[in-house]
């Protein structure tokens, strides 16, 4: 190499010194008291046509060695030379070095980032109007334009978690950016301003290297992209990112589009590099160049996810004085509701929030606050699961129909739920919701049973159908409510000295068993306040249940599906078989679709009565949802988080029932929780303090709810990818508020 370089160059090194790097191998050659830049590539056309490129943008750029590298010319006035060590040959070039400290090696701080903004500012205007074919036509997954290109590398992230991840932000960006892209201006742009390219000196940015990544690509897309690199690894990334973007804007200013996008090119730049860097470690393991922005990236990426867009861009704009976007406003939202919904549907929180977005664990409302979601069950793996959105979105653009056809998702679908139950449990129903299956299991039990009477829990709750109603105590028992049909039993809910003496409480119960068709329960109770049952309390009931002619339903609907973390089904708890299983809410992460399961012995005889249909129970659709929950579930192991963080949640919440009188009592298991509050005097059910809770929660960001037959019980049901670092800011919350009593 050096002798080669002695003979095109005219250049005797002393010594050649490799640079780490991706793909090209970069080398700083020293001869006497000076240096340069040598690049090696393996020759190819399509290399020398870059070069060309990169060097005629280089000769365009106003050329002072200290801000952007000189390509230096061969003995025959080339700025190439070709080299062949006997193996392959090599396109070599030299450039001019430039002095400086990479940006990665010093602190960042607002003054070193501001420089940068106003360099990329000056740097692109340099370039605008600037053309070359060559680079106009290139195509290639470091174009954030072309994110698309990416989608390959996403199997190469080994961790299912962090697919999501990089798979919900892909589909934001298909979204959001895609429509608008046309409209954007186009500009030739470095696009690859990260922190090992951009050279410092005292004063802040003194120069920029490395060409090789150059674009003909949204130009808003330069900034955004040192924006990214400027907030790596940085506590506060929006504000660390703003003084770059406020001292670009003051002398390149963006338009309103540009601005909007900034937060999805962001992300976009982010999953770029954690693909590639997945990609380039599967193909090469040792690439330590590659795993170090990788961590940074997943490090912002995981940041990124906790914050709105829409508060990411009103911070952008905050700083570039322009005023933020109309929003709607809750309080006009709250009233148009009230003219066009009935009053009947109530609201949570004395000030009810307007939600815009929700991402995972996390919902966004349309002023850009981030709200931890500790309450909701529907989103069972998370909201806005890109997988769940896929497949809901390619089975609607192939067929929905109904059952009357023949399709094999069904079957599909239907058989791997199945496999979630003992064998004896063979026949799914499929329904819209869990109301719609607790209405069918009903008719199921009494077309099998010869009894009449169906029997209920205590505060239970299964449905809003008339039927759903009949047999939810806590809707018919209600101060405003129906009251009880004369075919319903009523049975006792346990309470805490019940479950001293289980036996006397479990033969009460039996006592009360005459002429039951069918007995439906929770296997933890929900609208109870999240009670367990005492351990024989079902195996017991359901022999006498079943004894006296009668079918055991377990309602699911809140405990199915992985929740308890211990088991995937609620009576699993109890190693008991129900005869028939009621599905819904989390069934379809938010979809509605419901389903009965129950066995072949059951169904037999409800098929001997007048049909029945669903019009939509059991479509392509939702069957194509309620598969990808489930593969979801067992990909992601959400089961085992909810075991995880259930446990650690429940711990953390008894350490603080030690602390604090008026929580009278922590139950439930993995991620169903209920925290009891009482009067810390008189130790009776405290409503107004569980309300007031809930309430200085919302106020820190958390959601959770209230329920049970006082309303003193805070409930938390999180979607169950619900992290430990989740359970801490709850708690540390609850803490707080309740110090400050
Ligand atoms: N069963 C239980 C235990 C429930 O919690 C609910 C809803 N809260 C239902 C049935 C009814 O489901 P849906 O609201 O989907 O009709």
């Amino acid at each position: 190499m050096k002798s080669f370089l002695r003979k095109t160059y005219n250049i005797n090194f002393d010594k050649i010194l490799k640079l780490p790097g991706y793909d090209i191998e970069n080398f700083v050659g020293y001869c006497g008291n000076s240096k340069y830049i040598i690049k090696k590539y393996l020759h190819s056309k399509n290399i020398i046509n870059q070069i060309n490129s990169e060097n005629a943008l280089l000769s365009h750029l106003n050329l002072r060695d200290s801000i952007y590298p000189k390509p230096i010319k061969n003995r025959n006035g080339e700025y190439l030379g070709i080299y062949n060590n006997g193996e392959n040959t090599y396109v070599v070039r030299l450039l001019s070095y430039l002095d400086g400290k990479f940006l990665g090696e010093i602190k960042q701080t607002k003054n070193i980032l501001e420089s940068l903004g106003s360099f990329t500012a000056e740097m692109n205007k340099s370039i605008l109007g600037y053309q070359d074919l060559f680079i106009s036509s290139r195509v290639w997954q470091w174009d954030i334009q072309y994110l698309h290109l990416n989608e390959k590398f996403i199997n190469d992230i080994e961790s299912f978690r962090d697919r999501k991840l990089v798979n919900y932000f892909f589909q934001q960006f298909n979204e959001v950016v895609i429509p608008i892209l046309p409209s954007l201006r186009k500009s030739i742009i470095h696009n690859d301003l990260n922190e090992w390219n951009i050279l410092c000196n005292d004063k802040g940015v003194s120069g920029v290297i490395d060409f090789g990544d150059i674009a003909y690509s949204q130009l808003v897309n330069e900034v955004a992209i040192a924006m990214t690199y400027g907030a790596y690894d940085k506590d506060d990334p929006i504000t660390n990112s703003s003084y770059i973007l406020s001292s670009y804007h003051k002398k390149l200013p963006l338009k309103n589009d540009e601005i909007s996008l900034l937060y999805y090119l962001i992300t976009a730049k982010l999953c770029m590099s954690v693909c590639n860097s997945a990609h380039s470690r599967k193909i090469n393991p040792n690439n330590k160049y590659a795993l170090i922005s990788e961590k940074n990236a997943w490090k912002t990426l995981k940041k990124f996810i906790k914050y709105s867009p829409r508060f990411v861009e009103n911070k952008f704009r905050n700083c570039l004085n322009i005023e933020s976007k109309k929003t709607l406003n809750s309080k006009k939202i709250k009233s148009e509701r009230g003219k066009i919904i009935s009053k009947i549907f109530s609201l949570s929180y004395d000030e009810p929030i307007a939600m815009e977005r929700s991402a995972f664990q996390y919902m966004f409302d349309y002023e850009g606050n981030s709200y931890l979601d500790a309450y909701n069950n529907v989103p069972h793996v998370g909201h806005c699961h890109p997988r769940v959105i896929d497949a809901a979105s390619k089975q609607m653009k192939k067929l929905n129909t109904n059952t009357r056809y023949l399709y094999d998702i069904i079957n599909m679908y239907g058989g791997k739920l199945l496999k979630k139950f003992n064998k004896s449990l063979n026949r799914v129903y499929f329904v819209n919701s869990g109301s719609e299956a607790s209405d069918l299991a009903i008719k199921l039990a009494l077309a099998y049973s010869k009894n009449k009477n169906i029997m209920v829990m205590e505060n239970g709750y299964h449905g809003h159908t008339q039927r759903g109603t009949d047999i939810s105590a806590y809707k018919f028992n209600h101060p405003k409510g129906q009251g009880k049909k004369d075919y319903i039993t009523v049975v006792p809910m346990p309470t805490k000295k019940d479950f001293e003496n289980e036996n006397n409480f479990i033969s009460e119960t039996i006592k009360k068993i005459k002429n039951i068709a069918a007995f439906i329960c929770e296997p933890i109770l929900g609208c109870g306040g999240q009670v367990p049952l005492p351990k024989n309390y079902l195996n017991k009931v359901y022999k006498e249940i079943r004894d006296n002619g009668g079918v055991c339903i377990s309602d699911e609907v809140q405990t199915g599906f992985g929740r308890l973390g211990k088991v995937f089904w609620g009576f699993e708890l109890y190693n008991v078989v129900p005869d028939i299983v009621v599905l819904g809410k989390s069934m379809g992460n938010g979809h509605p679709i419901g389903a009965v399961i129950t066995s072949d012995r059951i169904a037999s005889k409800f098929s001997e009565g007048v049909e029945f249909f669903s019009s939509f129970g059991g479509n392509p659709v939702s069957c194509a949802v309620g598969s990808s929950v489930l593969d979801i579930i067992e990909d992601e192991k959400l089961q085992d988080n909810a075991k995880i963080v259930g446990q650690y949640y429940k711990k953390e919440l008894q350490k603080l029932k030690n602390k604090h009188k008026v929580i009278g009592d922590v139950r439930g298991e993995g991620l169903f929780l209920g925290i009891e509050i009482i009067n810390e005097k008189n130790l009776k059910p405290d409503k107004k303090l569980a309300h007031l809770l809930k309430n200085k929660l919302r106020e820190k960001y958390i959601l959770v709810g209230t329920d049970g037959p006082h309303n003193n019980v805070i409930k938390s049901k999180p979607p169950i990818c619900f992290s430990e670092e989740d359970v801490k800011l709850v708690v540390k919350s609850i803490d707080k508020i309740l110090c400050k009593l």
